[in-house]
């Protein structure tokens, strides 16, 4: 094992040379599974395997929270449910995605990628907290100026990324409910941008676990206390509430994890949750922004007014 050199003055060469913490697990992991791995199928079927565990965690909630007062009381949008319709649209459209798109595309990789090699040493801590952040952030500027727009110019809205808003209040199956261009948008960057950063094996597949499971917490429909947006201060973490809001009004919100790019480009939403009786404020493009002079409201456009039940 080579270490780099080391200048006793130098707290950085010091901090760079001491072994990672994370050493013994990441040499139980590289010793135990390696053809597992090293497979350049494993990102695929890691990714898809959590995005699933990580729906049926919440999807509990979906379906009784209702009768459930201690759950009830952290629903944002208190009027509104999930059908088993759509829990059925949601559910043939991920099948649809992972067949068309995502188990190809493993599949691809698999056939043309060589097997990835492992490295000896784990990453220290701190590089590998520092990795994912810079992971979060890069994916989270580039999904920024992707959804703004594609919520801004109404061939592209209309084409490609309508579909994730038909439902107004999301649920955990609705996070994947997307087209194949925005799927294999997102899957692209979740796979370079560790690559552009030199990141770690360990903090790639971090920052993907991550990634997959506040990409279902936004969509839970739920604003429990241990949602990310708690995690750090001052609002800077988005959350559920962030990306509930961006559902209600779609000309808001646009940043999938942090809430500075919208507070500079002043599309940034306060978050409320919705009292029960009360409707949700159900923005469109039309009423909110002047994104096109006529009075298009996406609604009218295909034909539906929200999938979502209000329960009486
Ligand atoms: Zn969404
Ligand atoms: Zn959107």
């Amino acid at each position: 094992m080579e270490f780099i050199k080391l200048n006793d003055s130098d707290w950085l060469s010091r901090y760079y040379a001491r072994k990672s913490v994370l050493q013994p697990v990441w040499d139980h992991l590289r010793l135990n599974y390696t053809d597992l791995l090293r497979s350049p199928l494993f990102p695929v079927v890691f990714n898809v395997a959590f995005y699933l565990f990580c729906c049926l965690c919440y999807m509990p909630c979906n379906l009784l929270g209702k009768r459930w007062a201690f759950v009830h009381r952290y629903k944002i949008q208190k009027n509104t449910q999930p059908t088993r319709t759509n829990f059925a649209k949601c559910f043939w459209l991920t099948a649809y995605n992972h067949c068309v798109l995502i188990f190809p595309a493993g599949a691809a990789q698999w056939y043309w990628r060589p097997p990835i090699p492992l490295p000896e040493l784990a990453p220290n801590l701190g590089d590998l907290m520092m990795g994912v952040v810079g992971c979060l952030l890069l994916f989270d500027f580039q999904y920024f100026v992707w959804h703004m727009v594609h919520h801004k110019f109404r061939w592209l809205y209309k084409t490609f990324h309508a579909v994730h808003h038909e439902f107004m209040s999301p649920f955990s199956w609705s996070t994947q409910y997307l087209g194949c261009w925005e799927l294999f948008v997102v899957g692209a960057w979740t796979t370079i941008d560790p690559v552009l950063l030199q990141c770690h094996l360990l903090t790639t597949w971090i920052f993907m676990a991550f990634h997959v499971y506040t990409s279902v917490e936004q969509h839970c429909g739920y604003d429990f206390p241990w949602s990310t947006r708690h995690w750090l201060p001052l609002g800077l973490f988005g959350g559920s509430l962030h990306h509930d809001m961006h559902h209600q009004k779609p000309m808001s919100n646009f940043a999938p994890h942090f809430s500075h790019m919208d507070k500079l480009f002043g599309t940034f939403s306060e978050c409320v949750r919705i009292p029960e009786g009360e409707k949700p404020v159900q923005e469109t493009h039309a009423t909110v922004h002047s994104c096109d002079k006529s009075e298009f409201n996406l609604m009218q456009v295909f034909g539906k007014t929200g999938e979502e039940k209000k329960l009486a």
